[in-house]
């Protein structure tokens, strides 16, 4: 493996191979098939590009986007690797002078589109050099049932059989079993070469926040993403250019995208997002296929996606680069209904269920009070045993309400039980709310006791009550039959008074928008070598990524590195780089330092870098230097209680917190603390409900909760 860690650090600049990247190169190295599956971002294409730097022959590229080929020709040619592209894009004397360089030897790695391969004479061609070795990349276009089949995919197996010398390759970010036999099949690859990575994206941010005032919501979003780029996603055209024109008004640097433009203007404002010329692309679901722009650095839905796949692979073009990106969701009931009426009008009972189901799922997504890793990574098929990720909205700010609902449940359930299990919750909500609709005359339900008991509670209240309830098993939802309530054992057990519910009844709180933390590198300078590296990337004619990443820039940002060799352990940066961009790099950053007091030894510590503290860990840091809770609360703008979370998810990371502090919080009487005290030590300190219970609800849970705390503090 020395070899391959040589390459990897001088040409590609990289340290370390990510996870199943070293496998899976031994593997081609050994001219044993494999089939890749990974999620974007996940490092797929070091696999085929290092082996074909050590392999004498020729790797052969089959990839289904002229874009993405020209794209990757450009990043190797940045590298200092020989790479060229054959497809129908280029002209005859190009075409002509590319086949002398393969002919001559010259080329490591060769781009084709597959209809290009599949031509008899270039296959003959072929023939007559070494392959060493096919890769197939976006393989998924093999299947039928992946998203994008491509009919001429379907026969690069016959082109296989014509070079039993050379191993194949092929890779994918598609999870589903199904895609994966296909392409399994197709291509006679052995299923002990699978390489699955996982599916978590560990630099993505995810945010749910309830749609109130999506432009506002939106403009207070992009205030801290100045300079960066972007993707909004909207379900219509009419949408978009809605957005567009907004945004635009305000002075944002934007473009649209849709199905509506004409080619040229689509073409054009793709191009000039890639060059980092434009910031915020607003666009429908028709855009981002195929897009590599690697520092994307966050994806806002503007409406709800249709299924937990969409937002997976619509989010996933966030943070490419492996740095932190945020994924931010505007999450309205009244889209779910949109959909809901969309997939209502399908005619295909199969595929309304399918498409039900799907959106339910997200629906679960979106409504969950954990970690959202867990319903989004365990909905791909993957195990995911983290409770805690500290990079999304739930673990970095756990708003948990508990309320005694009780009572709007006993209200709830009498009314699905009168109305004879017969309907859907949006009528029942009518019940209760006393409306005046046809179908309540119709069936004569303003007569039933219920009818208006529940006007107390809006609309969008009784909907998230209703999904609390569904998820207590007090309800059963069936979604076949146009999501009629059924009462469980349960609800009568709730009904007669029997058991209690707890749960939320608020409003959502407007969440604050900050991931809070700060990226820890120099922003003065990173922007002196962004506008450099654009300089040099409208010279070279290639997207400013293709130069340098962003996480190349942050590192040196951050670093300073002053001479070859620190400049060398920077991220994305080796020999050939070095050579090309090294002095210009150097001179910036030498001047830089000059004029700012920068040492020549102010190198920070190579630590995990600009990954934003996760906020328990700086609530907790700002606690222990002594300041109080109430004070926290105030400085921070945020309720005690979820300091009071947020100190406790610090505990479970390891942390220890100081007990003084807490000593003016907790129950005056002795007998009083320790009576609640040894509960804890009885049912655990894990989850508060059965303290409360163990105690038989006497004492209320913000108490419950400081003492918890109390409990596990140190001296
Ligand atoms: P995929 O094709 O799987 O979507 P890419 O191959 O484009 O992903 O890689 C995503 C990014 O990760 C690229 O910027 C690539 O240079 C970078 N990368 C790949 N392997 C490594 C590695 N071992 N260390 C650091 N960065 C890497
Ligand atoms: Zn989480």
């Amino acid at each position: 493996m020395k070899r391959e860690r040589e390459i990897l650090k001088n040409i590609f600049g990289y340290d370390e191979f990510r996870t199943l990247q070293m496998e899976i190169i031994t593997s081609i190295l050994n001219k044993k098939d494999a089939l890749v599956v990974m999620p974007t971002g996940g490092g797929k294409s070091l696999c085929y590009q290092l082996p074909a730097l050590i392999f004498n022959g020729l790797t052969v590229v089959v990839s289904p986007l002229i874009s993405l080929m020209k794209d990757q020709v450009d990043q190797m040619t940045q590298l200092g690797v020989d790479a060229i592209l054959l497809n129908s894009s280029i002209s005859r004397p190009e075409y002509y002078e590319n086949i002398n360089q393969i002919r001559e030897g010259k080329v490591k790695l060769l781009y084709v589109a597959p209809e290009t391969l599949l031509k008899n004479d270039i296959l003959e061609f072929l023939e007559s050099v070494n392959v060493e070795c096919f890769a197939i990349d976006e393989a998924h276009c093999i299947s039928e049932w992946g998203h994008d089949f491509r009919p001429e995919y379907r026969k690069i197996a016959h082109v296989r059989k014509r070079f039993p010398g050379a191993v194949c390759i092929a890779l994918t970010a598609t999870a589903t079993a199904r895609v994966r036999s296909d392409i399994r099949k197709n291509l006679e690859l052995n299923e002990s070469n699978d390489f699955v990575a996982s599916f978590n994206r560990g630099n993505l941010f995810y945010k749910i926040i309830p749609k109130d005032n999506p432009l506002e919501q939106t403009l207070e979003f992009l205030k801290q993403f100045k300079n960066e780029s972007g993707i909004i996603y909207c379900f219509s055209r009419d949408g978009v250019d809605r957005l567009y024109l907004n945004l635009k008004k305000q002075r944002y640097s934007v473009r649209p995208y849709h199905a509506g433009l004409s080619d040229e203007e689509r073409q054009e404002n793709q191009d000039l997002f890639l060059r980092d010329e434009v910031q915020i692309m607003v666009a429908t679901i028709a855009f981002g296929m195929g897009i590599h722009k690697t520092n994307v650095r966050y994806v806002i839905h503007f409406d709800l996606p249709k299924s937990i796949e969409a937002y997976y692979q619509e989010t996933g073009r966030a943070g490419r680069d492996g740095v932190d990106s945020t994924c931010l969701l505007l999450y309205s009931y009244s889209d779910i209904h949109k959909i809901r009426y969309f997939i209502d009008q399908k005619s295909d009972a199969e595929e309304k269920k399918a498409a039900m189901a799907q959106l339910n799922a997200l629906v679960d997504y979106a409504d969950t009070s954990g970690c959202r890793r867990i319903p989004l990574i365990t909905y791909f098929g993957e195990e995911y045993n983290e409770v805690y990720c500290g990079m999304c909205d739930n673990c970095v700010s756990p708003e948990e309400h508990i309320d005694d609902i009780t009572i709007p449940a006993q209200m709830f359930l009498s009314c699905v039980k009168r109305s004879g299990e017969r309907f859907g919750a949006g009528h029942i909500i009518d019940i209760l709310r006393g409306s005046k609709s046809k179908k309540i005359n119709d069936f004569n339900h303003q007569t039933l006791s219920t009818y208006g008991i529940g006007k107390k509670y809006s609309k969008d209240i009784w909907m998230k009550l209703v999904r609390q309830f569904v998820k207590q098993k007090l309800i059963l939802n069936d979604t076949e039959n146009a999501g009629v309530l059924k009462l469980t054992e349960k609800a009568y057990n709730v009904m007669k008074g029997a058991e209690s519910v707890t749960g939320s009844i608020h409003e959502d709180k407007k969440r604050n928008f900050s991931n809070s933390g700060t990226k820890e590198y120099d922003s003065e300078l990173f922007e002196i070598l962004r506008e450099k590296r654009r300089e040099l990337a409208a010279s070279g004619n290639v997207p400013p990524y293709v130069i340098f990443s962003d996480k190349t820039l942050f590192e040196i940002a951050s670093l300073y590195p002053q001479s070859h060799e620190s400049l060398l352990k920077i991220h994305g940066i080796g020999a050939y780089k070095i050579e090309k961009y090294g002095d210009i790099l150097l001179s910036i950053i030498i001047e830089y330092c000059s004029s700012h007091g920068i040492g020549k030894n102010s190198e920070l510590p190579k630590m995990k870098m600009y990954l934003k503290t996760p906020r328990h860990i700086e609530i907790g840091e700002l606690y222990n230097s002594g300041i109080s809770i109430s004070e926290i609360a105030q400085k921070e703008e945020i309720q005690p209680r979820t300091i009071i979370d947020h100190l406790f998810r610090y505990i479970q990371d390891g942390g220890s917190i100081r007990k003084d502090l807490l000593v003016p919080l907790i129950p005056s009487d002795e007998k009083y603390l320790s009576s609640i005290i040894e509960a804890f030590k009885r049912v655990g300190t894990e989850k508060l409900k059965p303290v409360f219970e163990e105690l038989n609800g006497t004492v209320e849970y913000d108490t419950i909760n400081i003492c918890r705390l109390y409990y596990l503090s140190r001296e």
